[in-house]
């Protein structure tokens, strides 16, 4: 089963399930509220309307609140990190914690309009990201699967000279349309175990990143305990688990993003998140 949310005839954006060549309507306003149903209300609303799957998809599912994100979770990354930035590697007792805002949010198959004005060296991160299915706090390591929806690709760009300059990352990772989701969430049951998905990136069909989830620092159990810890999380959250080596700024000598290019995020049993890249 793939959850969308798709732009109908007259350019509203509506959920469904993707069904081969067709789409099931969701009788929802959005996909955040049919996941925000349990589970037996969730399959009352999945309506036998279908409409053809050759349409336009919007980001499938756009939080409420920022995407909660982890830095540094993969140690290769960790290291060229520490490397390209010239400080001693550490690994944290915790995850890295920041987010990014939701304004960054974009659809698949879209070009992404980065504004040379405000950076000149835009970056991706290919990433696994999980989507809270359950209103839940303090969620125990050993029970983490009970709160997860579903799994999607995610594109965490970069403005790297503005996550240097403000000290805090938040700037430089929430700038318009630097947050492309999807294409679609894949149900956690139909995943399995997050821990050991292959996840590529691809630049231009050039491979730049290639890892599998297996090498996270911390794993998808622990990230949900520590972000759910004294903090409630609520169905449609979003968390983004990190990247893999491989990104552009580690890279000797440096690769930002150019016009024109098309970037990739490839997860194995999930599929791949498409996007072009304008520099305006
Ligand atoms: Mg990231």
């Amino acid at each position: 089963m793939r959850f969308v949310t798709f732009f109908d005839a007259d350019g509203r954006s509506r959920p469904g399930v993707l069904d081969g060549e067709a789409i099931a309507v969701i009788d929802c306003a959005t996909l955040r509220d049919f996941i925000a149903l349990t589970q037996r209300e969730r399959t009352g609303q999945i309506s036998s309307r279908h409409v053809s799957s050759k349409v336009r998809l919007d980001a499938p599912v756009r939080p409420a609140r920022n995407v909660i994100c982890v830095g540094r979770n993969y140690l290769e990354h960790a290291r060229e990190g520490a490397r390209a930035l010239g400080r001693e590697l550490k690994i944290p007792d915790v995850p890295a914690f920041f987010t990014k805002a939701t304004n960054a949010i974009a659809a698949p198959d879209t070009s992404l309009h980065l504004q040379e004005r405000i950076s000149r060296e835009y970056d991706y991160e290919a990433e696994l990201a999980v989507v809270i299915g359950t209103r839940c706090k303090d969620v125990r390591q050993k029970e983490w699967r009970e709160v997860v929806f579903g799994y999607t690709c995610l594109n965490d760009i970069t403005a790297r000279d503005l996550q240097r300059a403000h000290g805090q990352w938040f700037k430089g990772k929430s700038l318009d349309e630097t947050c492309p989701i999807g294409p679609w969430i894949l149900p956690a049951a139909e995943i399995g175990d997050p821990g050991n998905l292959e996840i590529r990136f691809l630049l231009n069909g050039v491979e730049k990143q290639h890892d599998t989830t297996a090498h996270m620092i911390f794993p998808v159990s622990r990230i949900i305990a520590e972000a759910s810890r004294g903090m409630t999380l609520e169905p449609g959250d979003v968390i983004a688990t990190g990247t893999p080596a491989g990104v552009g700024f580690a890279r000797t000598p440096p690769e930002f993003l150019a016009d024109g290019d098309e970037m990739a995020v490839e997860i194995e049993g999930i599929g791949t998140l498409r996007n072009q890249v304008r520099i305006v």
